[in-house]
């Protein structure tokens, strides 16, 4: 078994030239001090459907859609073309003092989607800029509503919110800030919701109770008059696609609800069909929140955009209040992009025509499937929801202990999958998948093949 090569006249020259440019002129995203500015990671040069094909003319099925967000699969001749034709009728306009239909008739269509009164959508350019909106939306309203202090932001270890200052402050994953300043003094971290972790012997419920009495503690001690908002992914995504146990969020959600605490949802990574809905908030976990956050498979990828979801009440309290001429300064010159408004709507063209039900049906396929993995010695558990998911590698499986991180087995696997055709996100001693939507049983049965050599070449490795 090999990854399938495509006519490549020249491409492995390029692919040459490529990383010595890149080395030369190119910083990537995460990178190390012993590489900063001098990488050389693997050039991509096309995409169809769930494969993309890199510079040495490799095909890949793409496992992690990108970066979860390719969800209606590469070259969609639908979303190309649309956002041509947009960018040939209006390819921008300032959102300072004018509108654009394309803005206007996504916020209508997804406030239809959204729960509850989440009717207000402000757009923005990615996740990290959304998130950083709902926390700065947040902090205004508490301005203007008389209560400067009401400002804490409480997230979980393990979460992932993004890449500007207070989203990154947000952040609780191994390493996340070992080397980083983060606004630390605005937030408190909550315990990771992962039962896999749990403490031995607690059951999954006595775990559940265990997390929300944190949370109840953290409210009573830090004082609910100093808490502006707790933030959550439903499944936190690339802390390892952690599940929290069975009545975790609506419970977390009473909690803010009692302690006027606002409930961010942050659906970056779990709304748009990967768990088989637009949002999964309320259709998955029976949640209404504040806000909700949402980017990536927005427009599966082909434009950047992102927004917040924001409920009616709280523009409602804002408009009551005394400070009618109160500014909230913020907004982004790519706000309410035509383009990438117009693709999202054709985005959910697609998503409604038929790909969240394909999701739905082919999830349950997907997990099976993946699940059949745990039979191999190295892995502790595999785990998901929807169409995303990861296999956690373990030392042994009596203790269940991490692997230590020199060990760097997730990469060890991504490694050889990329050499037998399949590209995987590896997270230290995890692997993570998210494959496009469109994924099909065969194409499922074979990453899972390739996943099972690839395990067992890095089990041989590490004997
Ligand atoms: N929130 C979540 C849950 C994410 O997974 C990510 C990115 O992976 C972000 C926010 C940040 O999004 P972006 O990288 O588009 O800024």
């Amino acid at each position: 078994m090999a990854a399938k090569r495509e006519e490549t006249i020249g491409l492995v020259d390029t692919a040459k030239e490529m990383i010595a440019t890149a080395q030369k002129h190119l910083v990537q995203p995460w990178p190390t001090a012993g590489d900063i500015g001098a990488e050389a990671r693997g050039g991509m040069v096309s995409g169809d459907g769930i494969y993309v094909t890199d510079s040495e003319g490799r095909r890949l099925i793409d496992g992690p859609a990108g970066m979860w967000c390719v969800n209606a699969g590469h070259r969609r001749k639908e979303l190309a073309d649309v956002l041509h034709e947009q960018a040939m009728a209006l390819s921008y306009n300032s959102p300072w003092y004018t509108m654009n239909q394309p803005s206007v008739t996504l916020s209508q269509r997804l406030a239809d989607y959204a729960p509850g009164d989440l009717d207000h959508v402000f757009y923005t350019t990615g996740g990290s800029s959304a998130v950083e909106t709902a926390l700065r939306f947040m902090q205004f309203a508490n301005n203007v509503k008389g209560r400067p202090d009401k400002k804490m932001i409480i997230s979980r270890q393990g979460g992932y919110h993004g890449s500007t200052y207070l989203s990154a402050s947000l952040n609780g994953r191994p390493r996340d800030h070992d080397w980083m300043d983060s606004a630390s003094e605005q937030v408190i971290k909550l315990s990771c919701p992962n039962p896999f972790r749990r403490p031995e012997g607690m059951s999954e419920q006595v775990f559940c109770d265990f997390l929300v009495a944190e949370f109840r503690t953290v409210i009573e001690k830090t004082g609910k008059e100093r808490i502006g908002a707790f933030i959550a992914e439903p499944v936190m995504a690339s802390g390892g696609v952690i599940i929290p146990p069975q009545g975790y969020l609506p419970r977390m959600r009473a909690l803010c609800a009692d302690n006027d605490i606002l409930f961010i949802a942050d659906e970056v990574v779990t709304a748009f069909g990967r768990l088989g809905h637009v949002f999964a908030s309320q259709d998955v976990f029976g949640i209404t929140p504040d806000m909700i956050t949402f980017a990536k498979g927005v427009t599966s990828g082909y434009f950047p955009l992102g927004g917040v979801m924001i409920s009616s009440r709280l523009f409602e309290d804002l408009r009551r209040s005394n400070h009618s001429d109160a500014m909230f300064a913020h907004g982004l010159t790519y706000s309410s992009h035509p383009i990438g408004c117009a693709v999202a709507l054709k985005n959910l063209d697609i998503l409604e025509d038929g790909l969240l039900d394909h999701a739905r049906a082919i999830s349950g396929y997907f997990q099976a499937s993946l699940k059949t993995l745990e039979d191999l010695p190295l892995v502790g558990e595999v785990r998901g929801l929807g169409l995303m998911a990861c296999i956690e590698c373990v030392a042994d499986r009596i203790s269940n202990n991490p692997l230590t991180l020199d060990l760097t087995v997730g990469k060890r696997i991504d490694g050889h999958c990329q050499d037998l055709g399949l590209l995987v996100r590896p997270l230290i001693n995890m692997c993570v998948m998210s494959p496009p939507l469109t994924i099909t049983p065969s194409q499922i049965d074979e990453m899972v093949s390739i996943l099972r050599t690839s395990i067992e070449r890095t089990q041989d490795e590490l004997v």
